[in-house]
């Protein structure tokens, strides 16, 4: 089967490009869209949990474990517990002033992440190719 994003040839059963990552169309036109609707429905849910678990905790990204996205995940995740516990750090032990406008990397970051799993969550419904991460494949 050709990849419709890229044009490489896939195993007819693939689910996925293997150059791409596309997904690809299924054999079955059913079964295609009983997968598509799975997805439709944990769009905006990836959304949400990326968003308030981000707000509340320092997790980041959670949105994307849910999504199957554990590498970005990670990679979300760890820049904002970093970013957090540097403006932590700066609050309690250099300057509560610095330490409180320094808080707005982390929540920059937030948003970024948020709107990331939006994007990423998107792409998984409309069968696109998930998009780069700092200029990287990261899934
Ligand atoms: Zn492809």
């Amino acid at each position: 089967m050709k990849c419709p994003e890229c044009g490489a040839e896939n195993n007819d059963n693939s689910e996925r490009c293997n150059v791409c990552n596309a997904i690809l169309p299924a054999s079955k036109s059913q079964n295609h869209q009983e997968y598509r609707e799975i997805k439709f429905k944990s769009k905006y849910f990836a959304t949400i949990l990326s968003a308030v678990i981000g707000f509340f905790f320092i997790f980041d990204g959670v949105g994307q474990l849910y999504l199957g996205f554990y590498k970005r995940f990670g990679v979300e995740c760890g820049i904002s517990i970093v970013l957090n516990l540097i403006s932590y750090y700066v609050v309690f032990f250099i300057s509560m002033t610095i330490g409180m406008i320094l808080y707005i990397l982390p929540l920059i970051w937030l948003i970024y992440t948020t709107y990331d799993t939006y994007k990423c969550a998107d792409a998984l419904t409309t069968g696109r190719s998930i998009p780069l991460l700092f200029g990287r494949d990261i899934q």
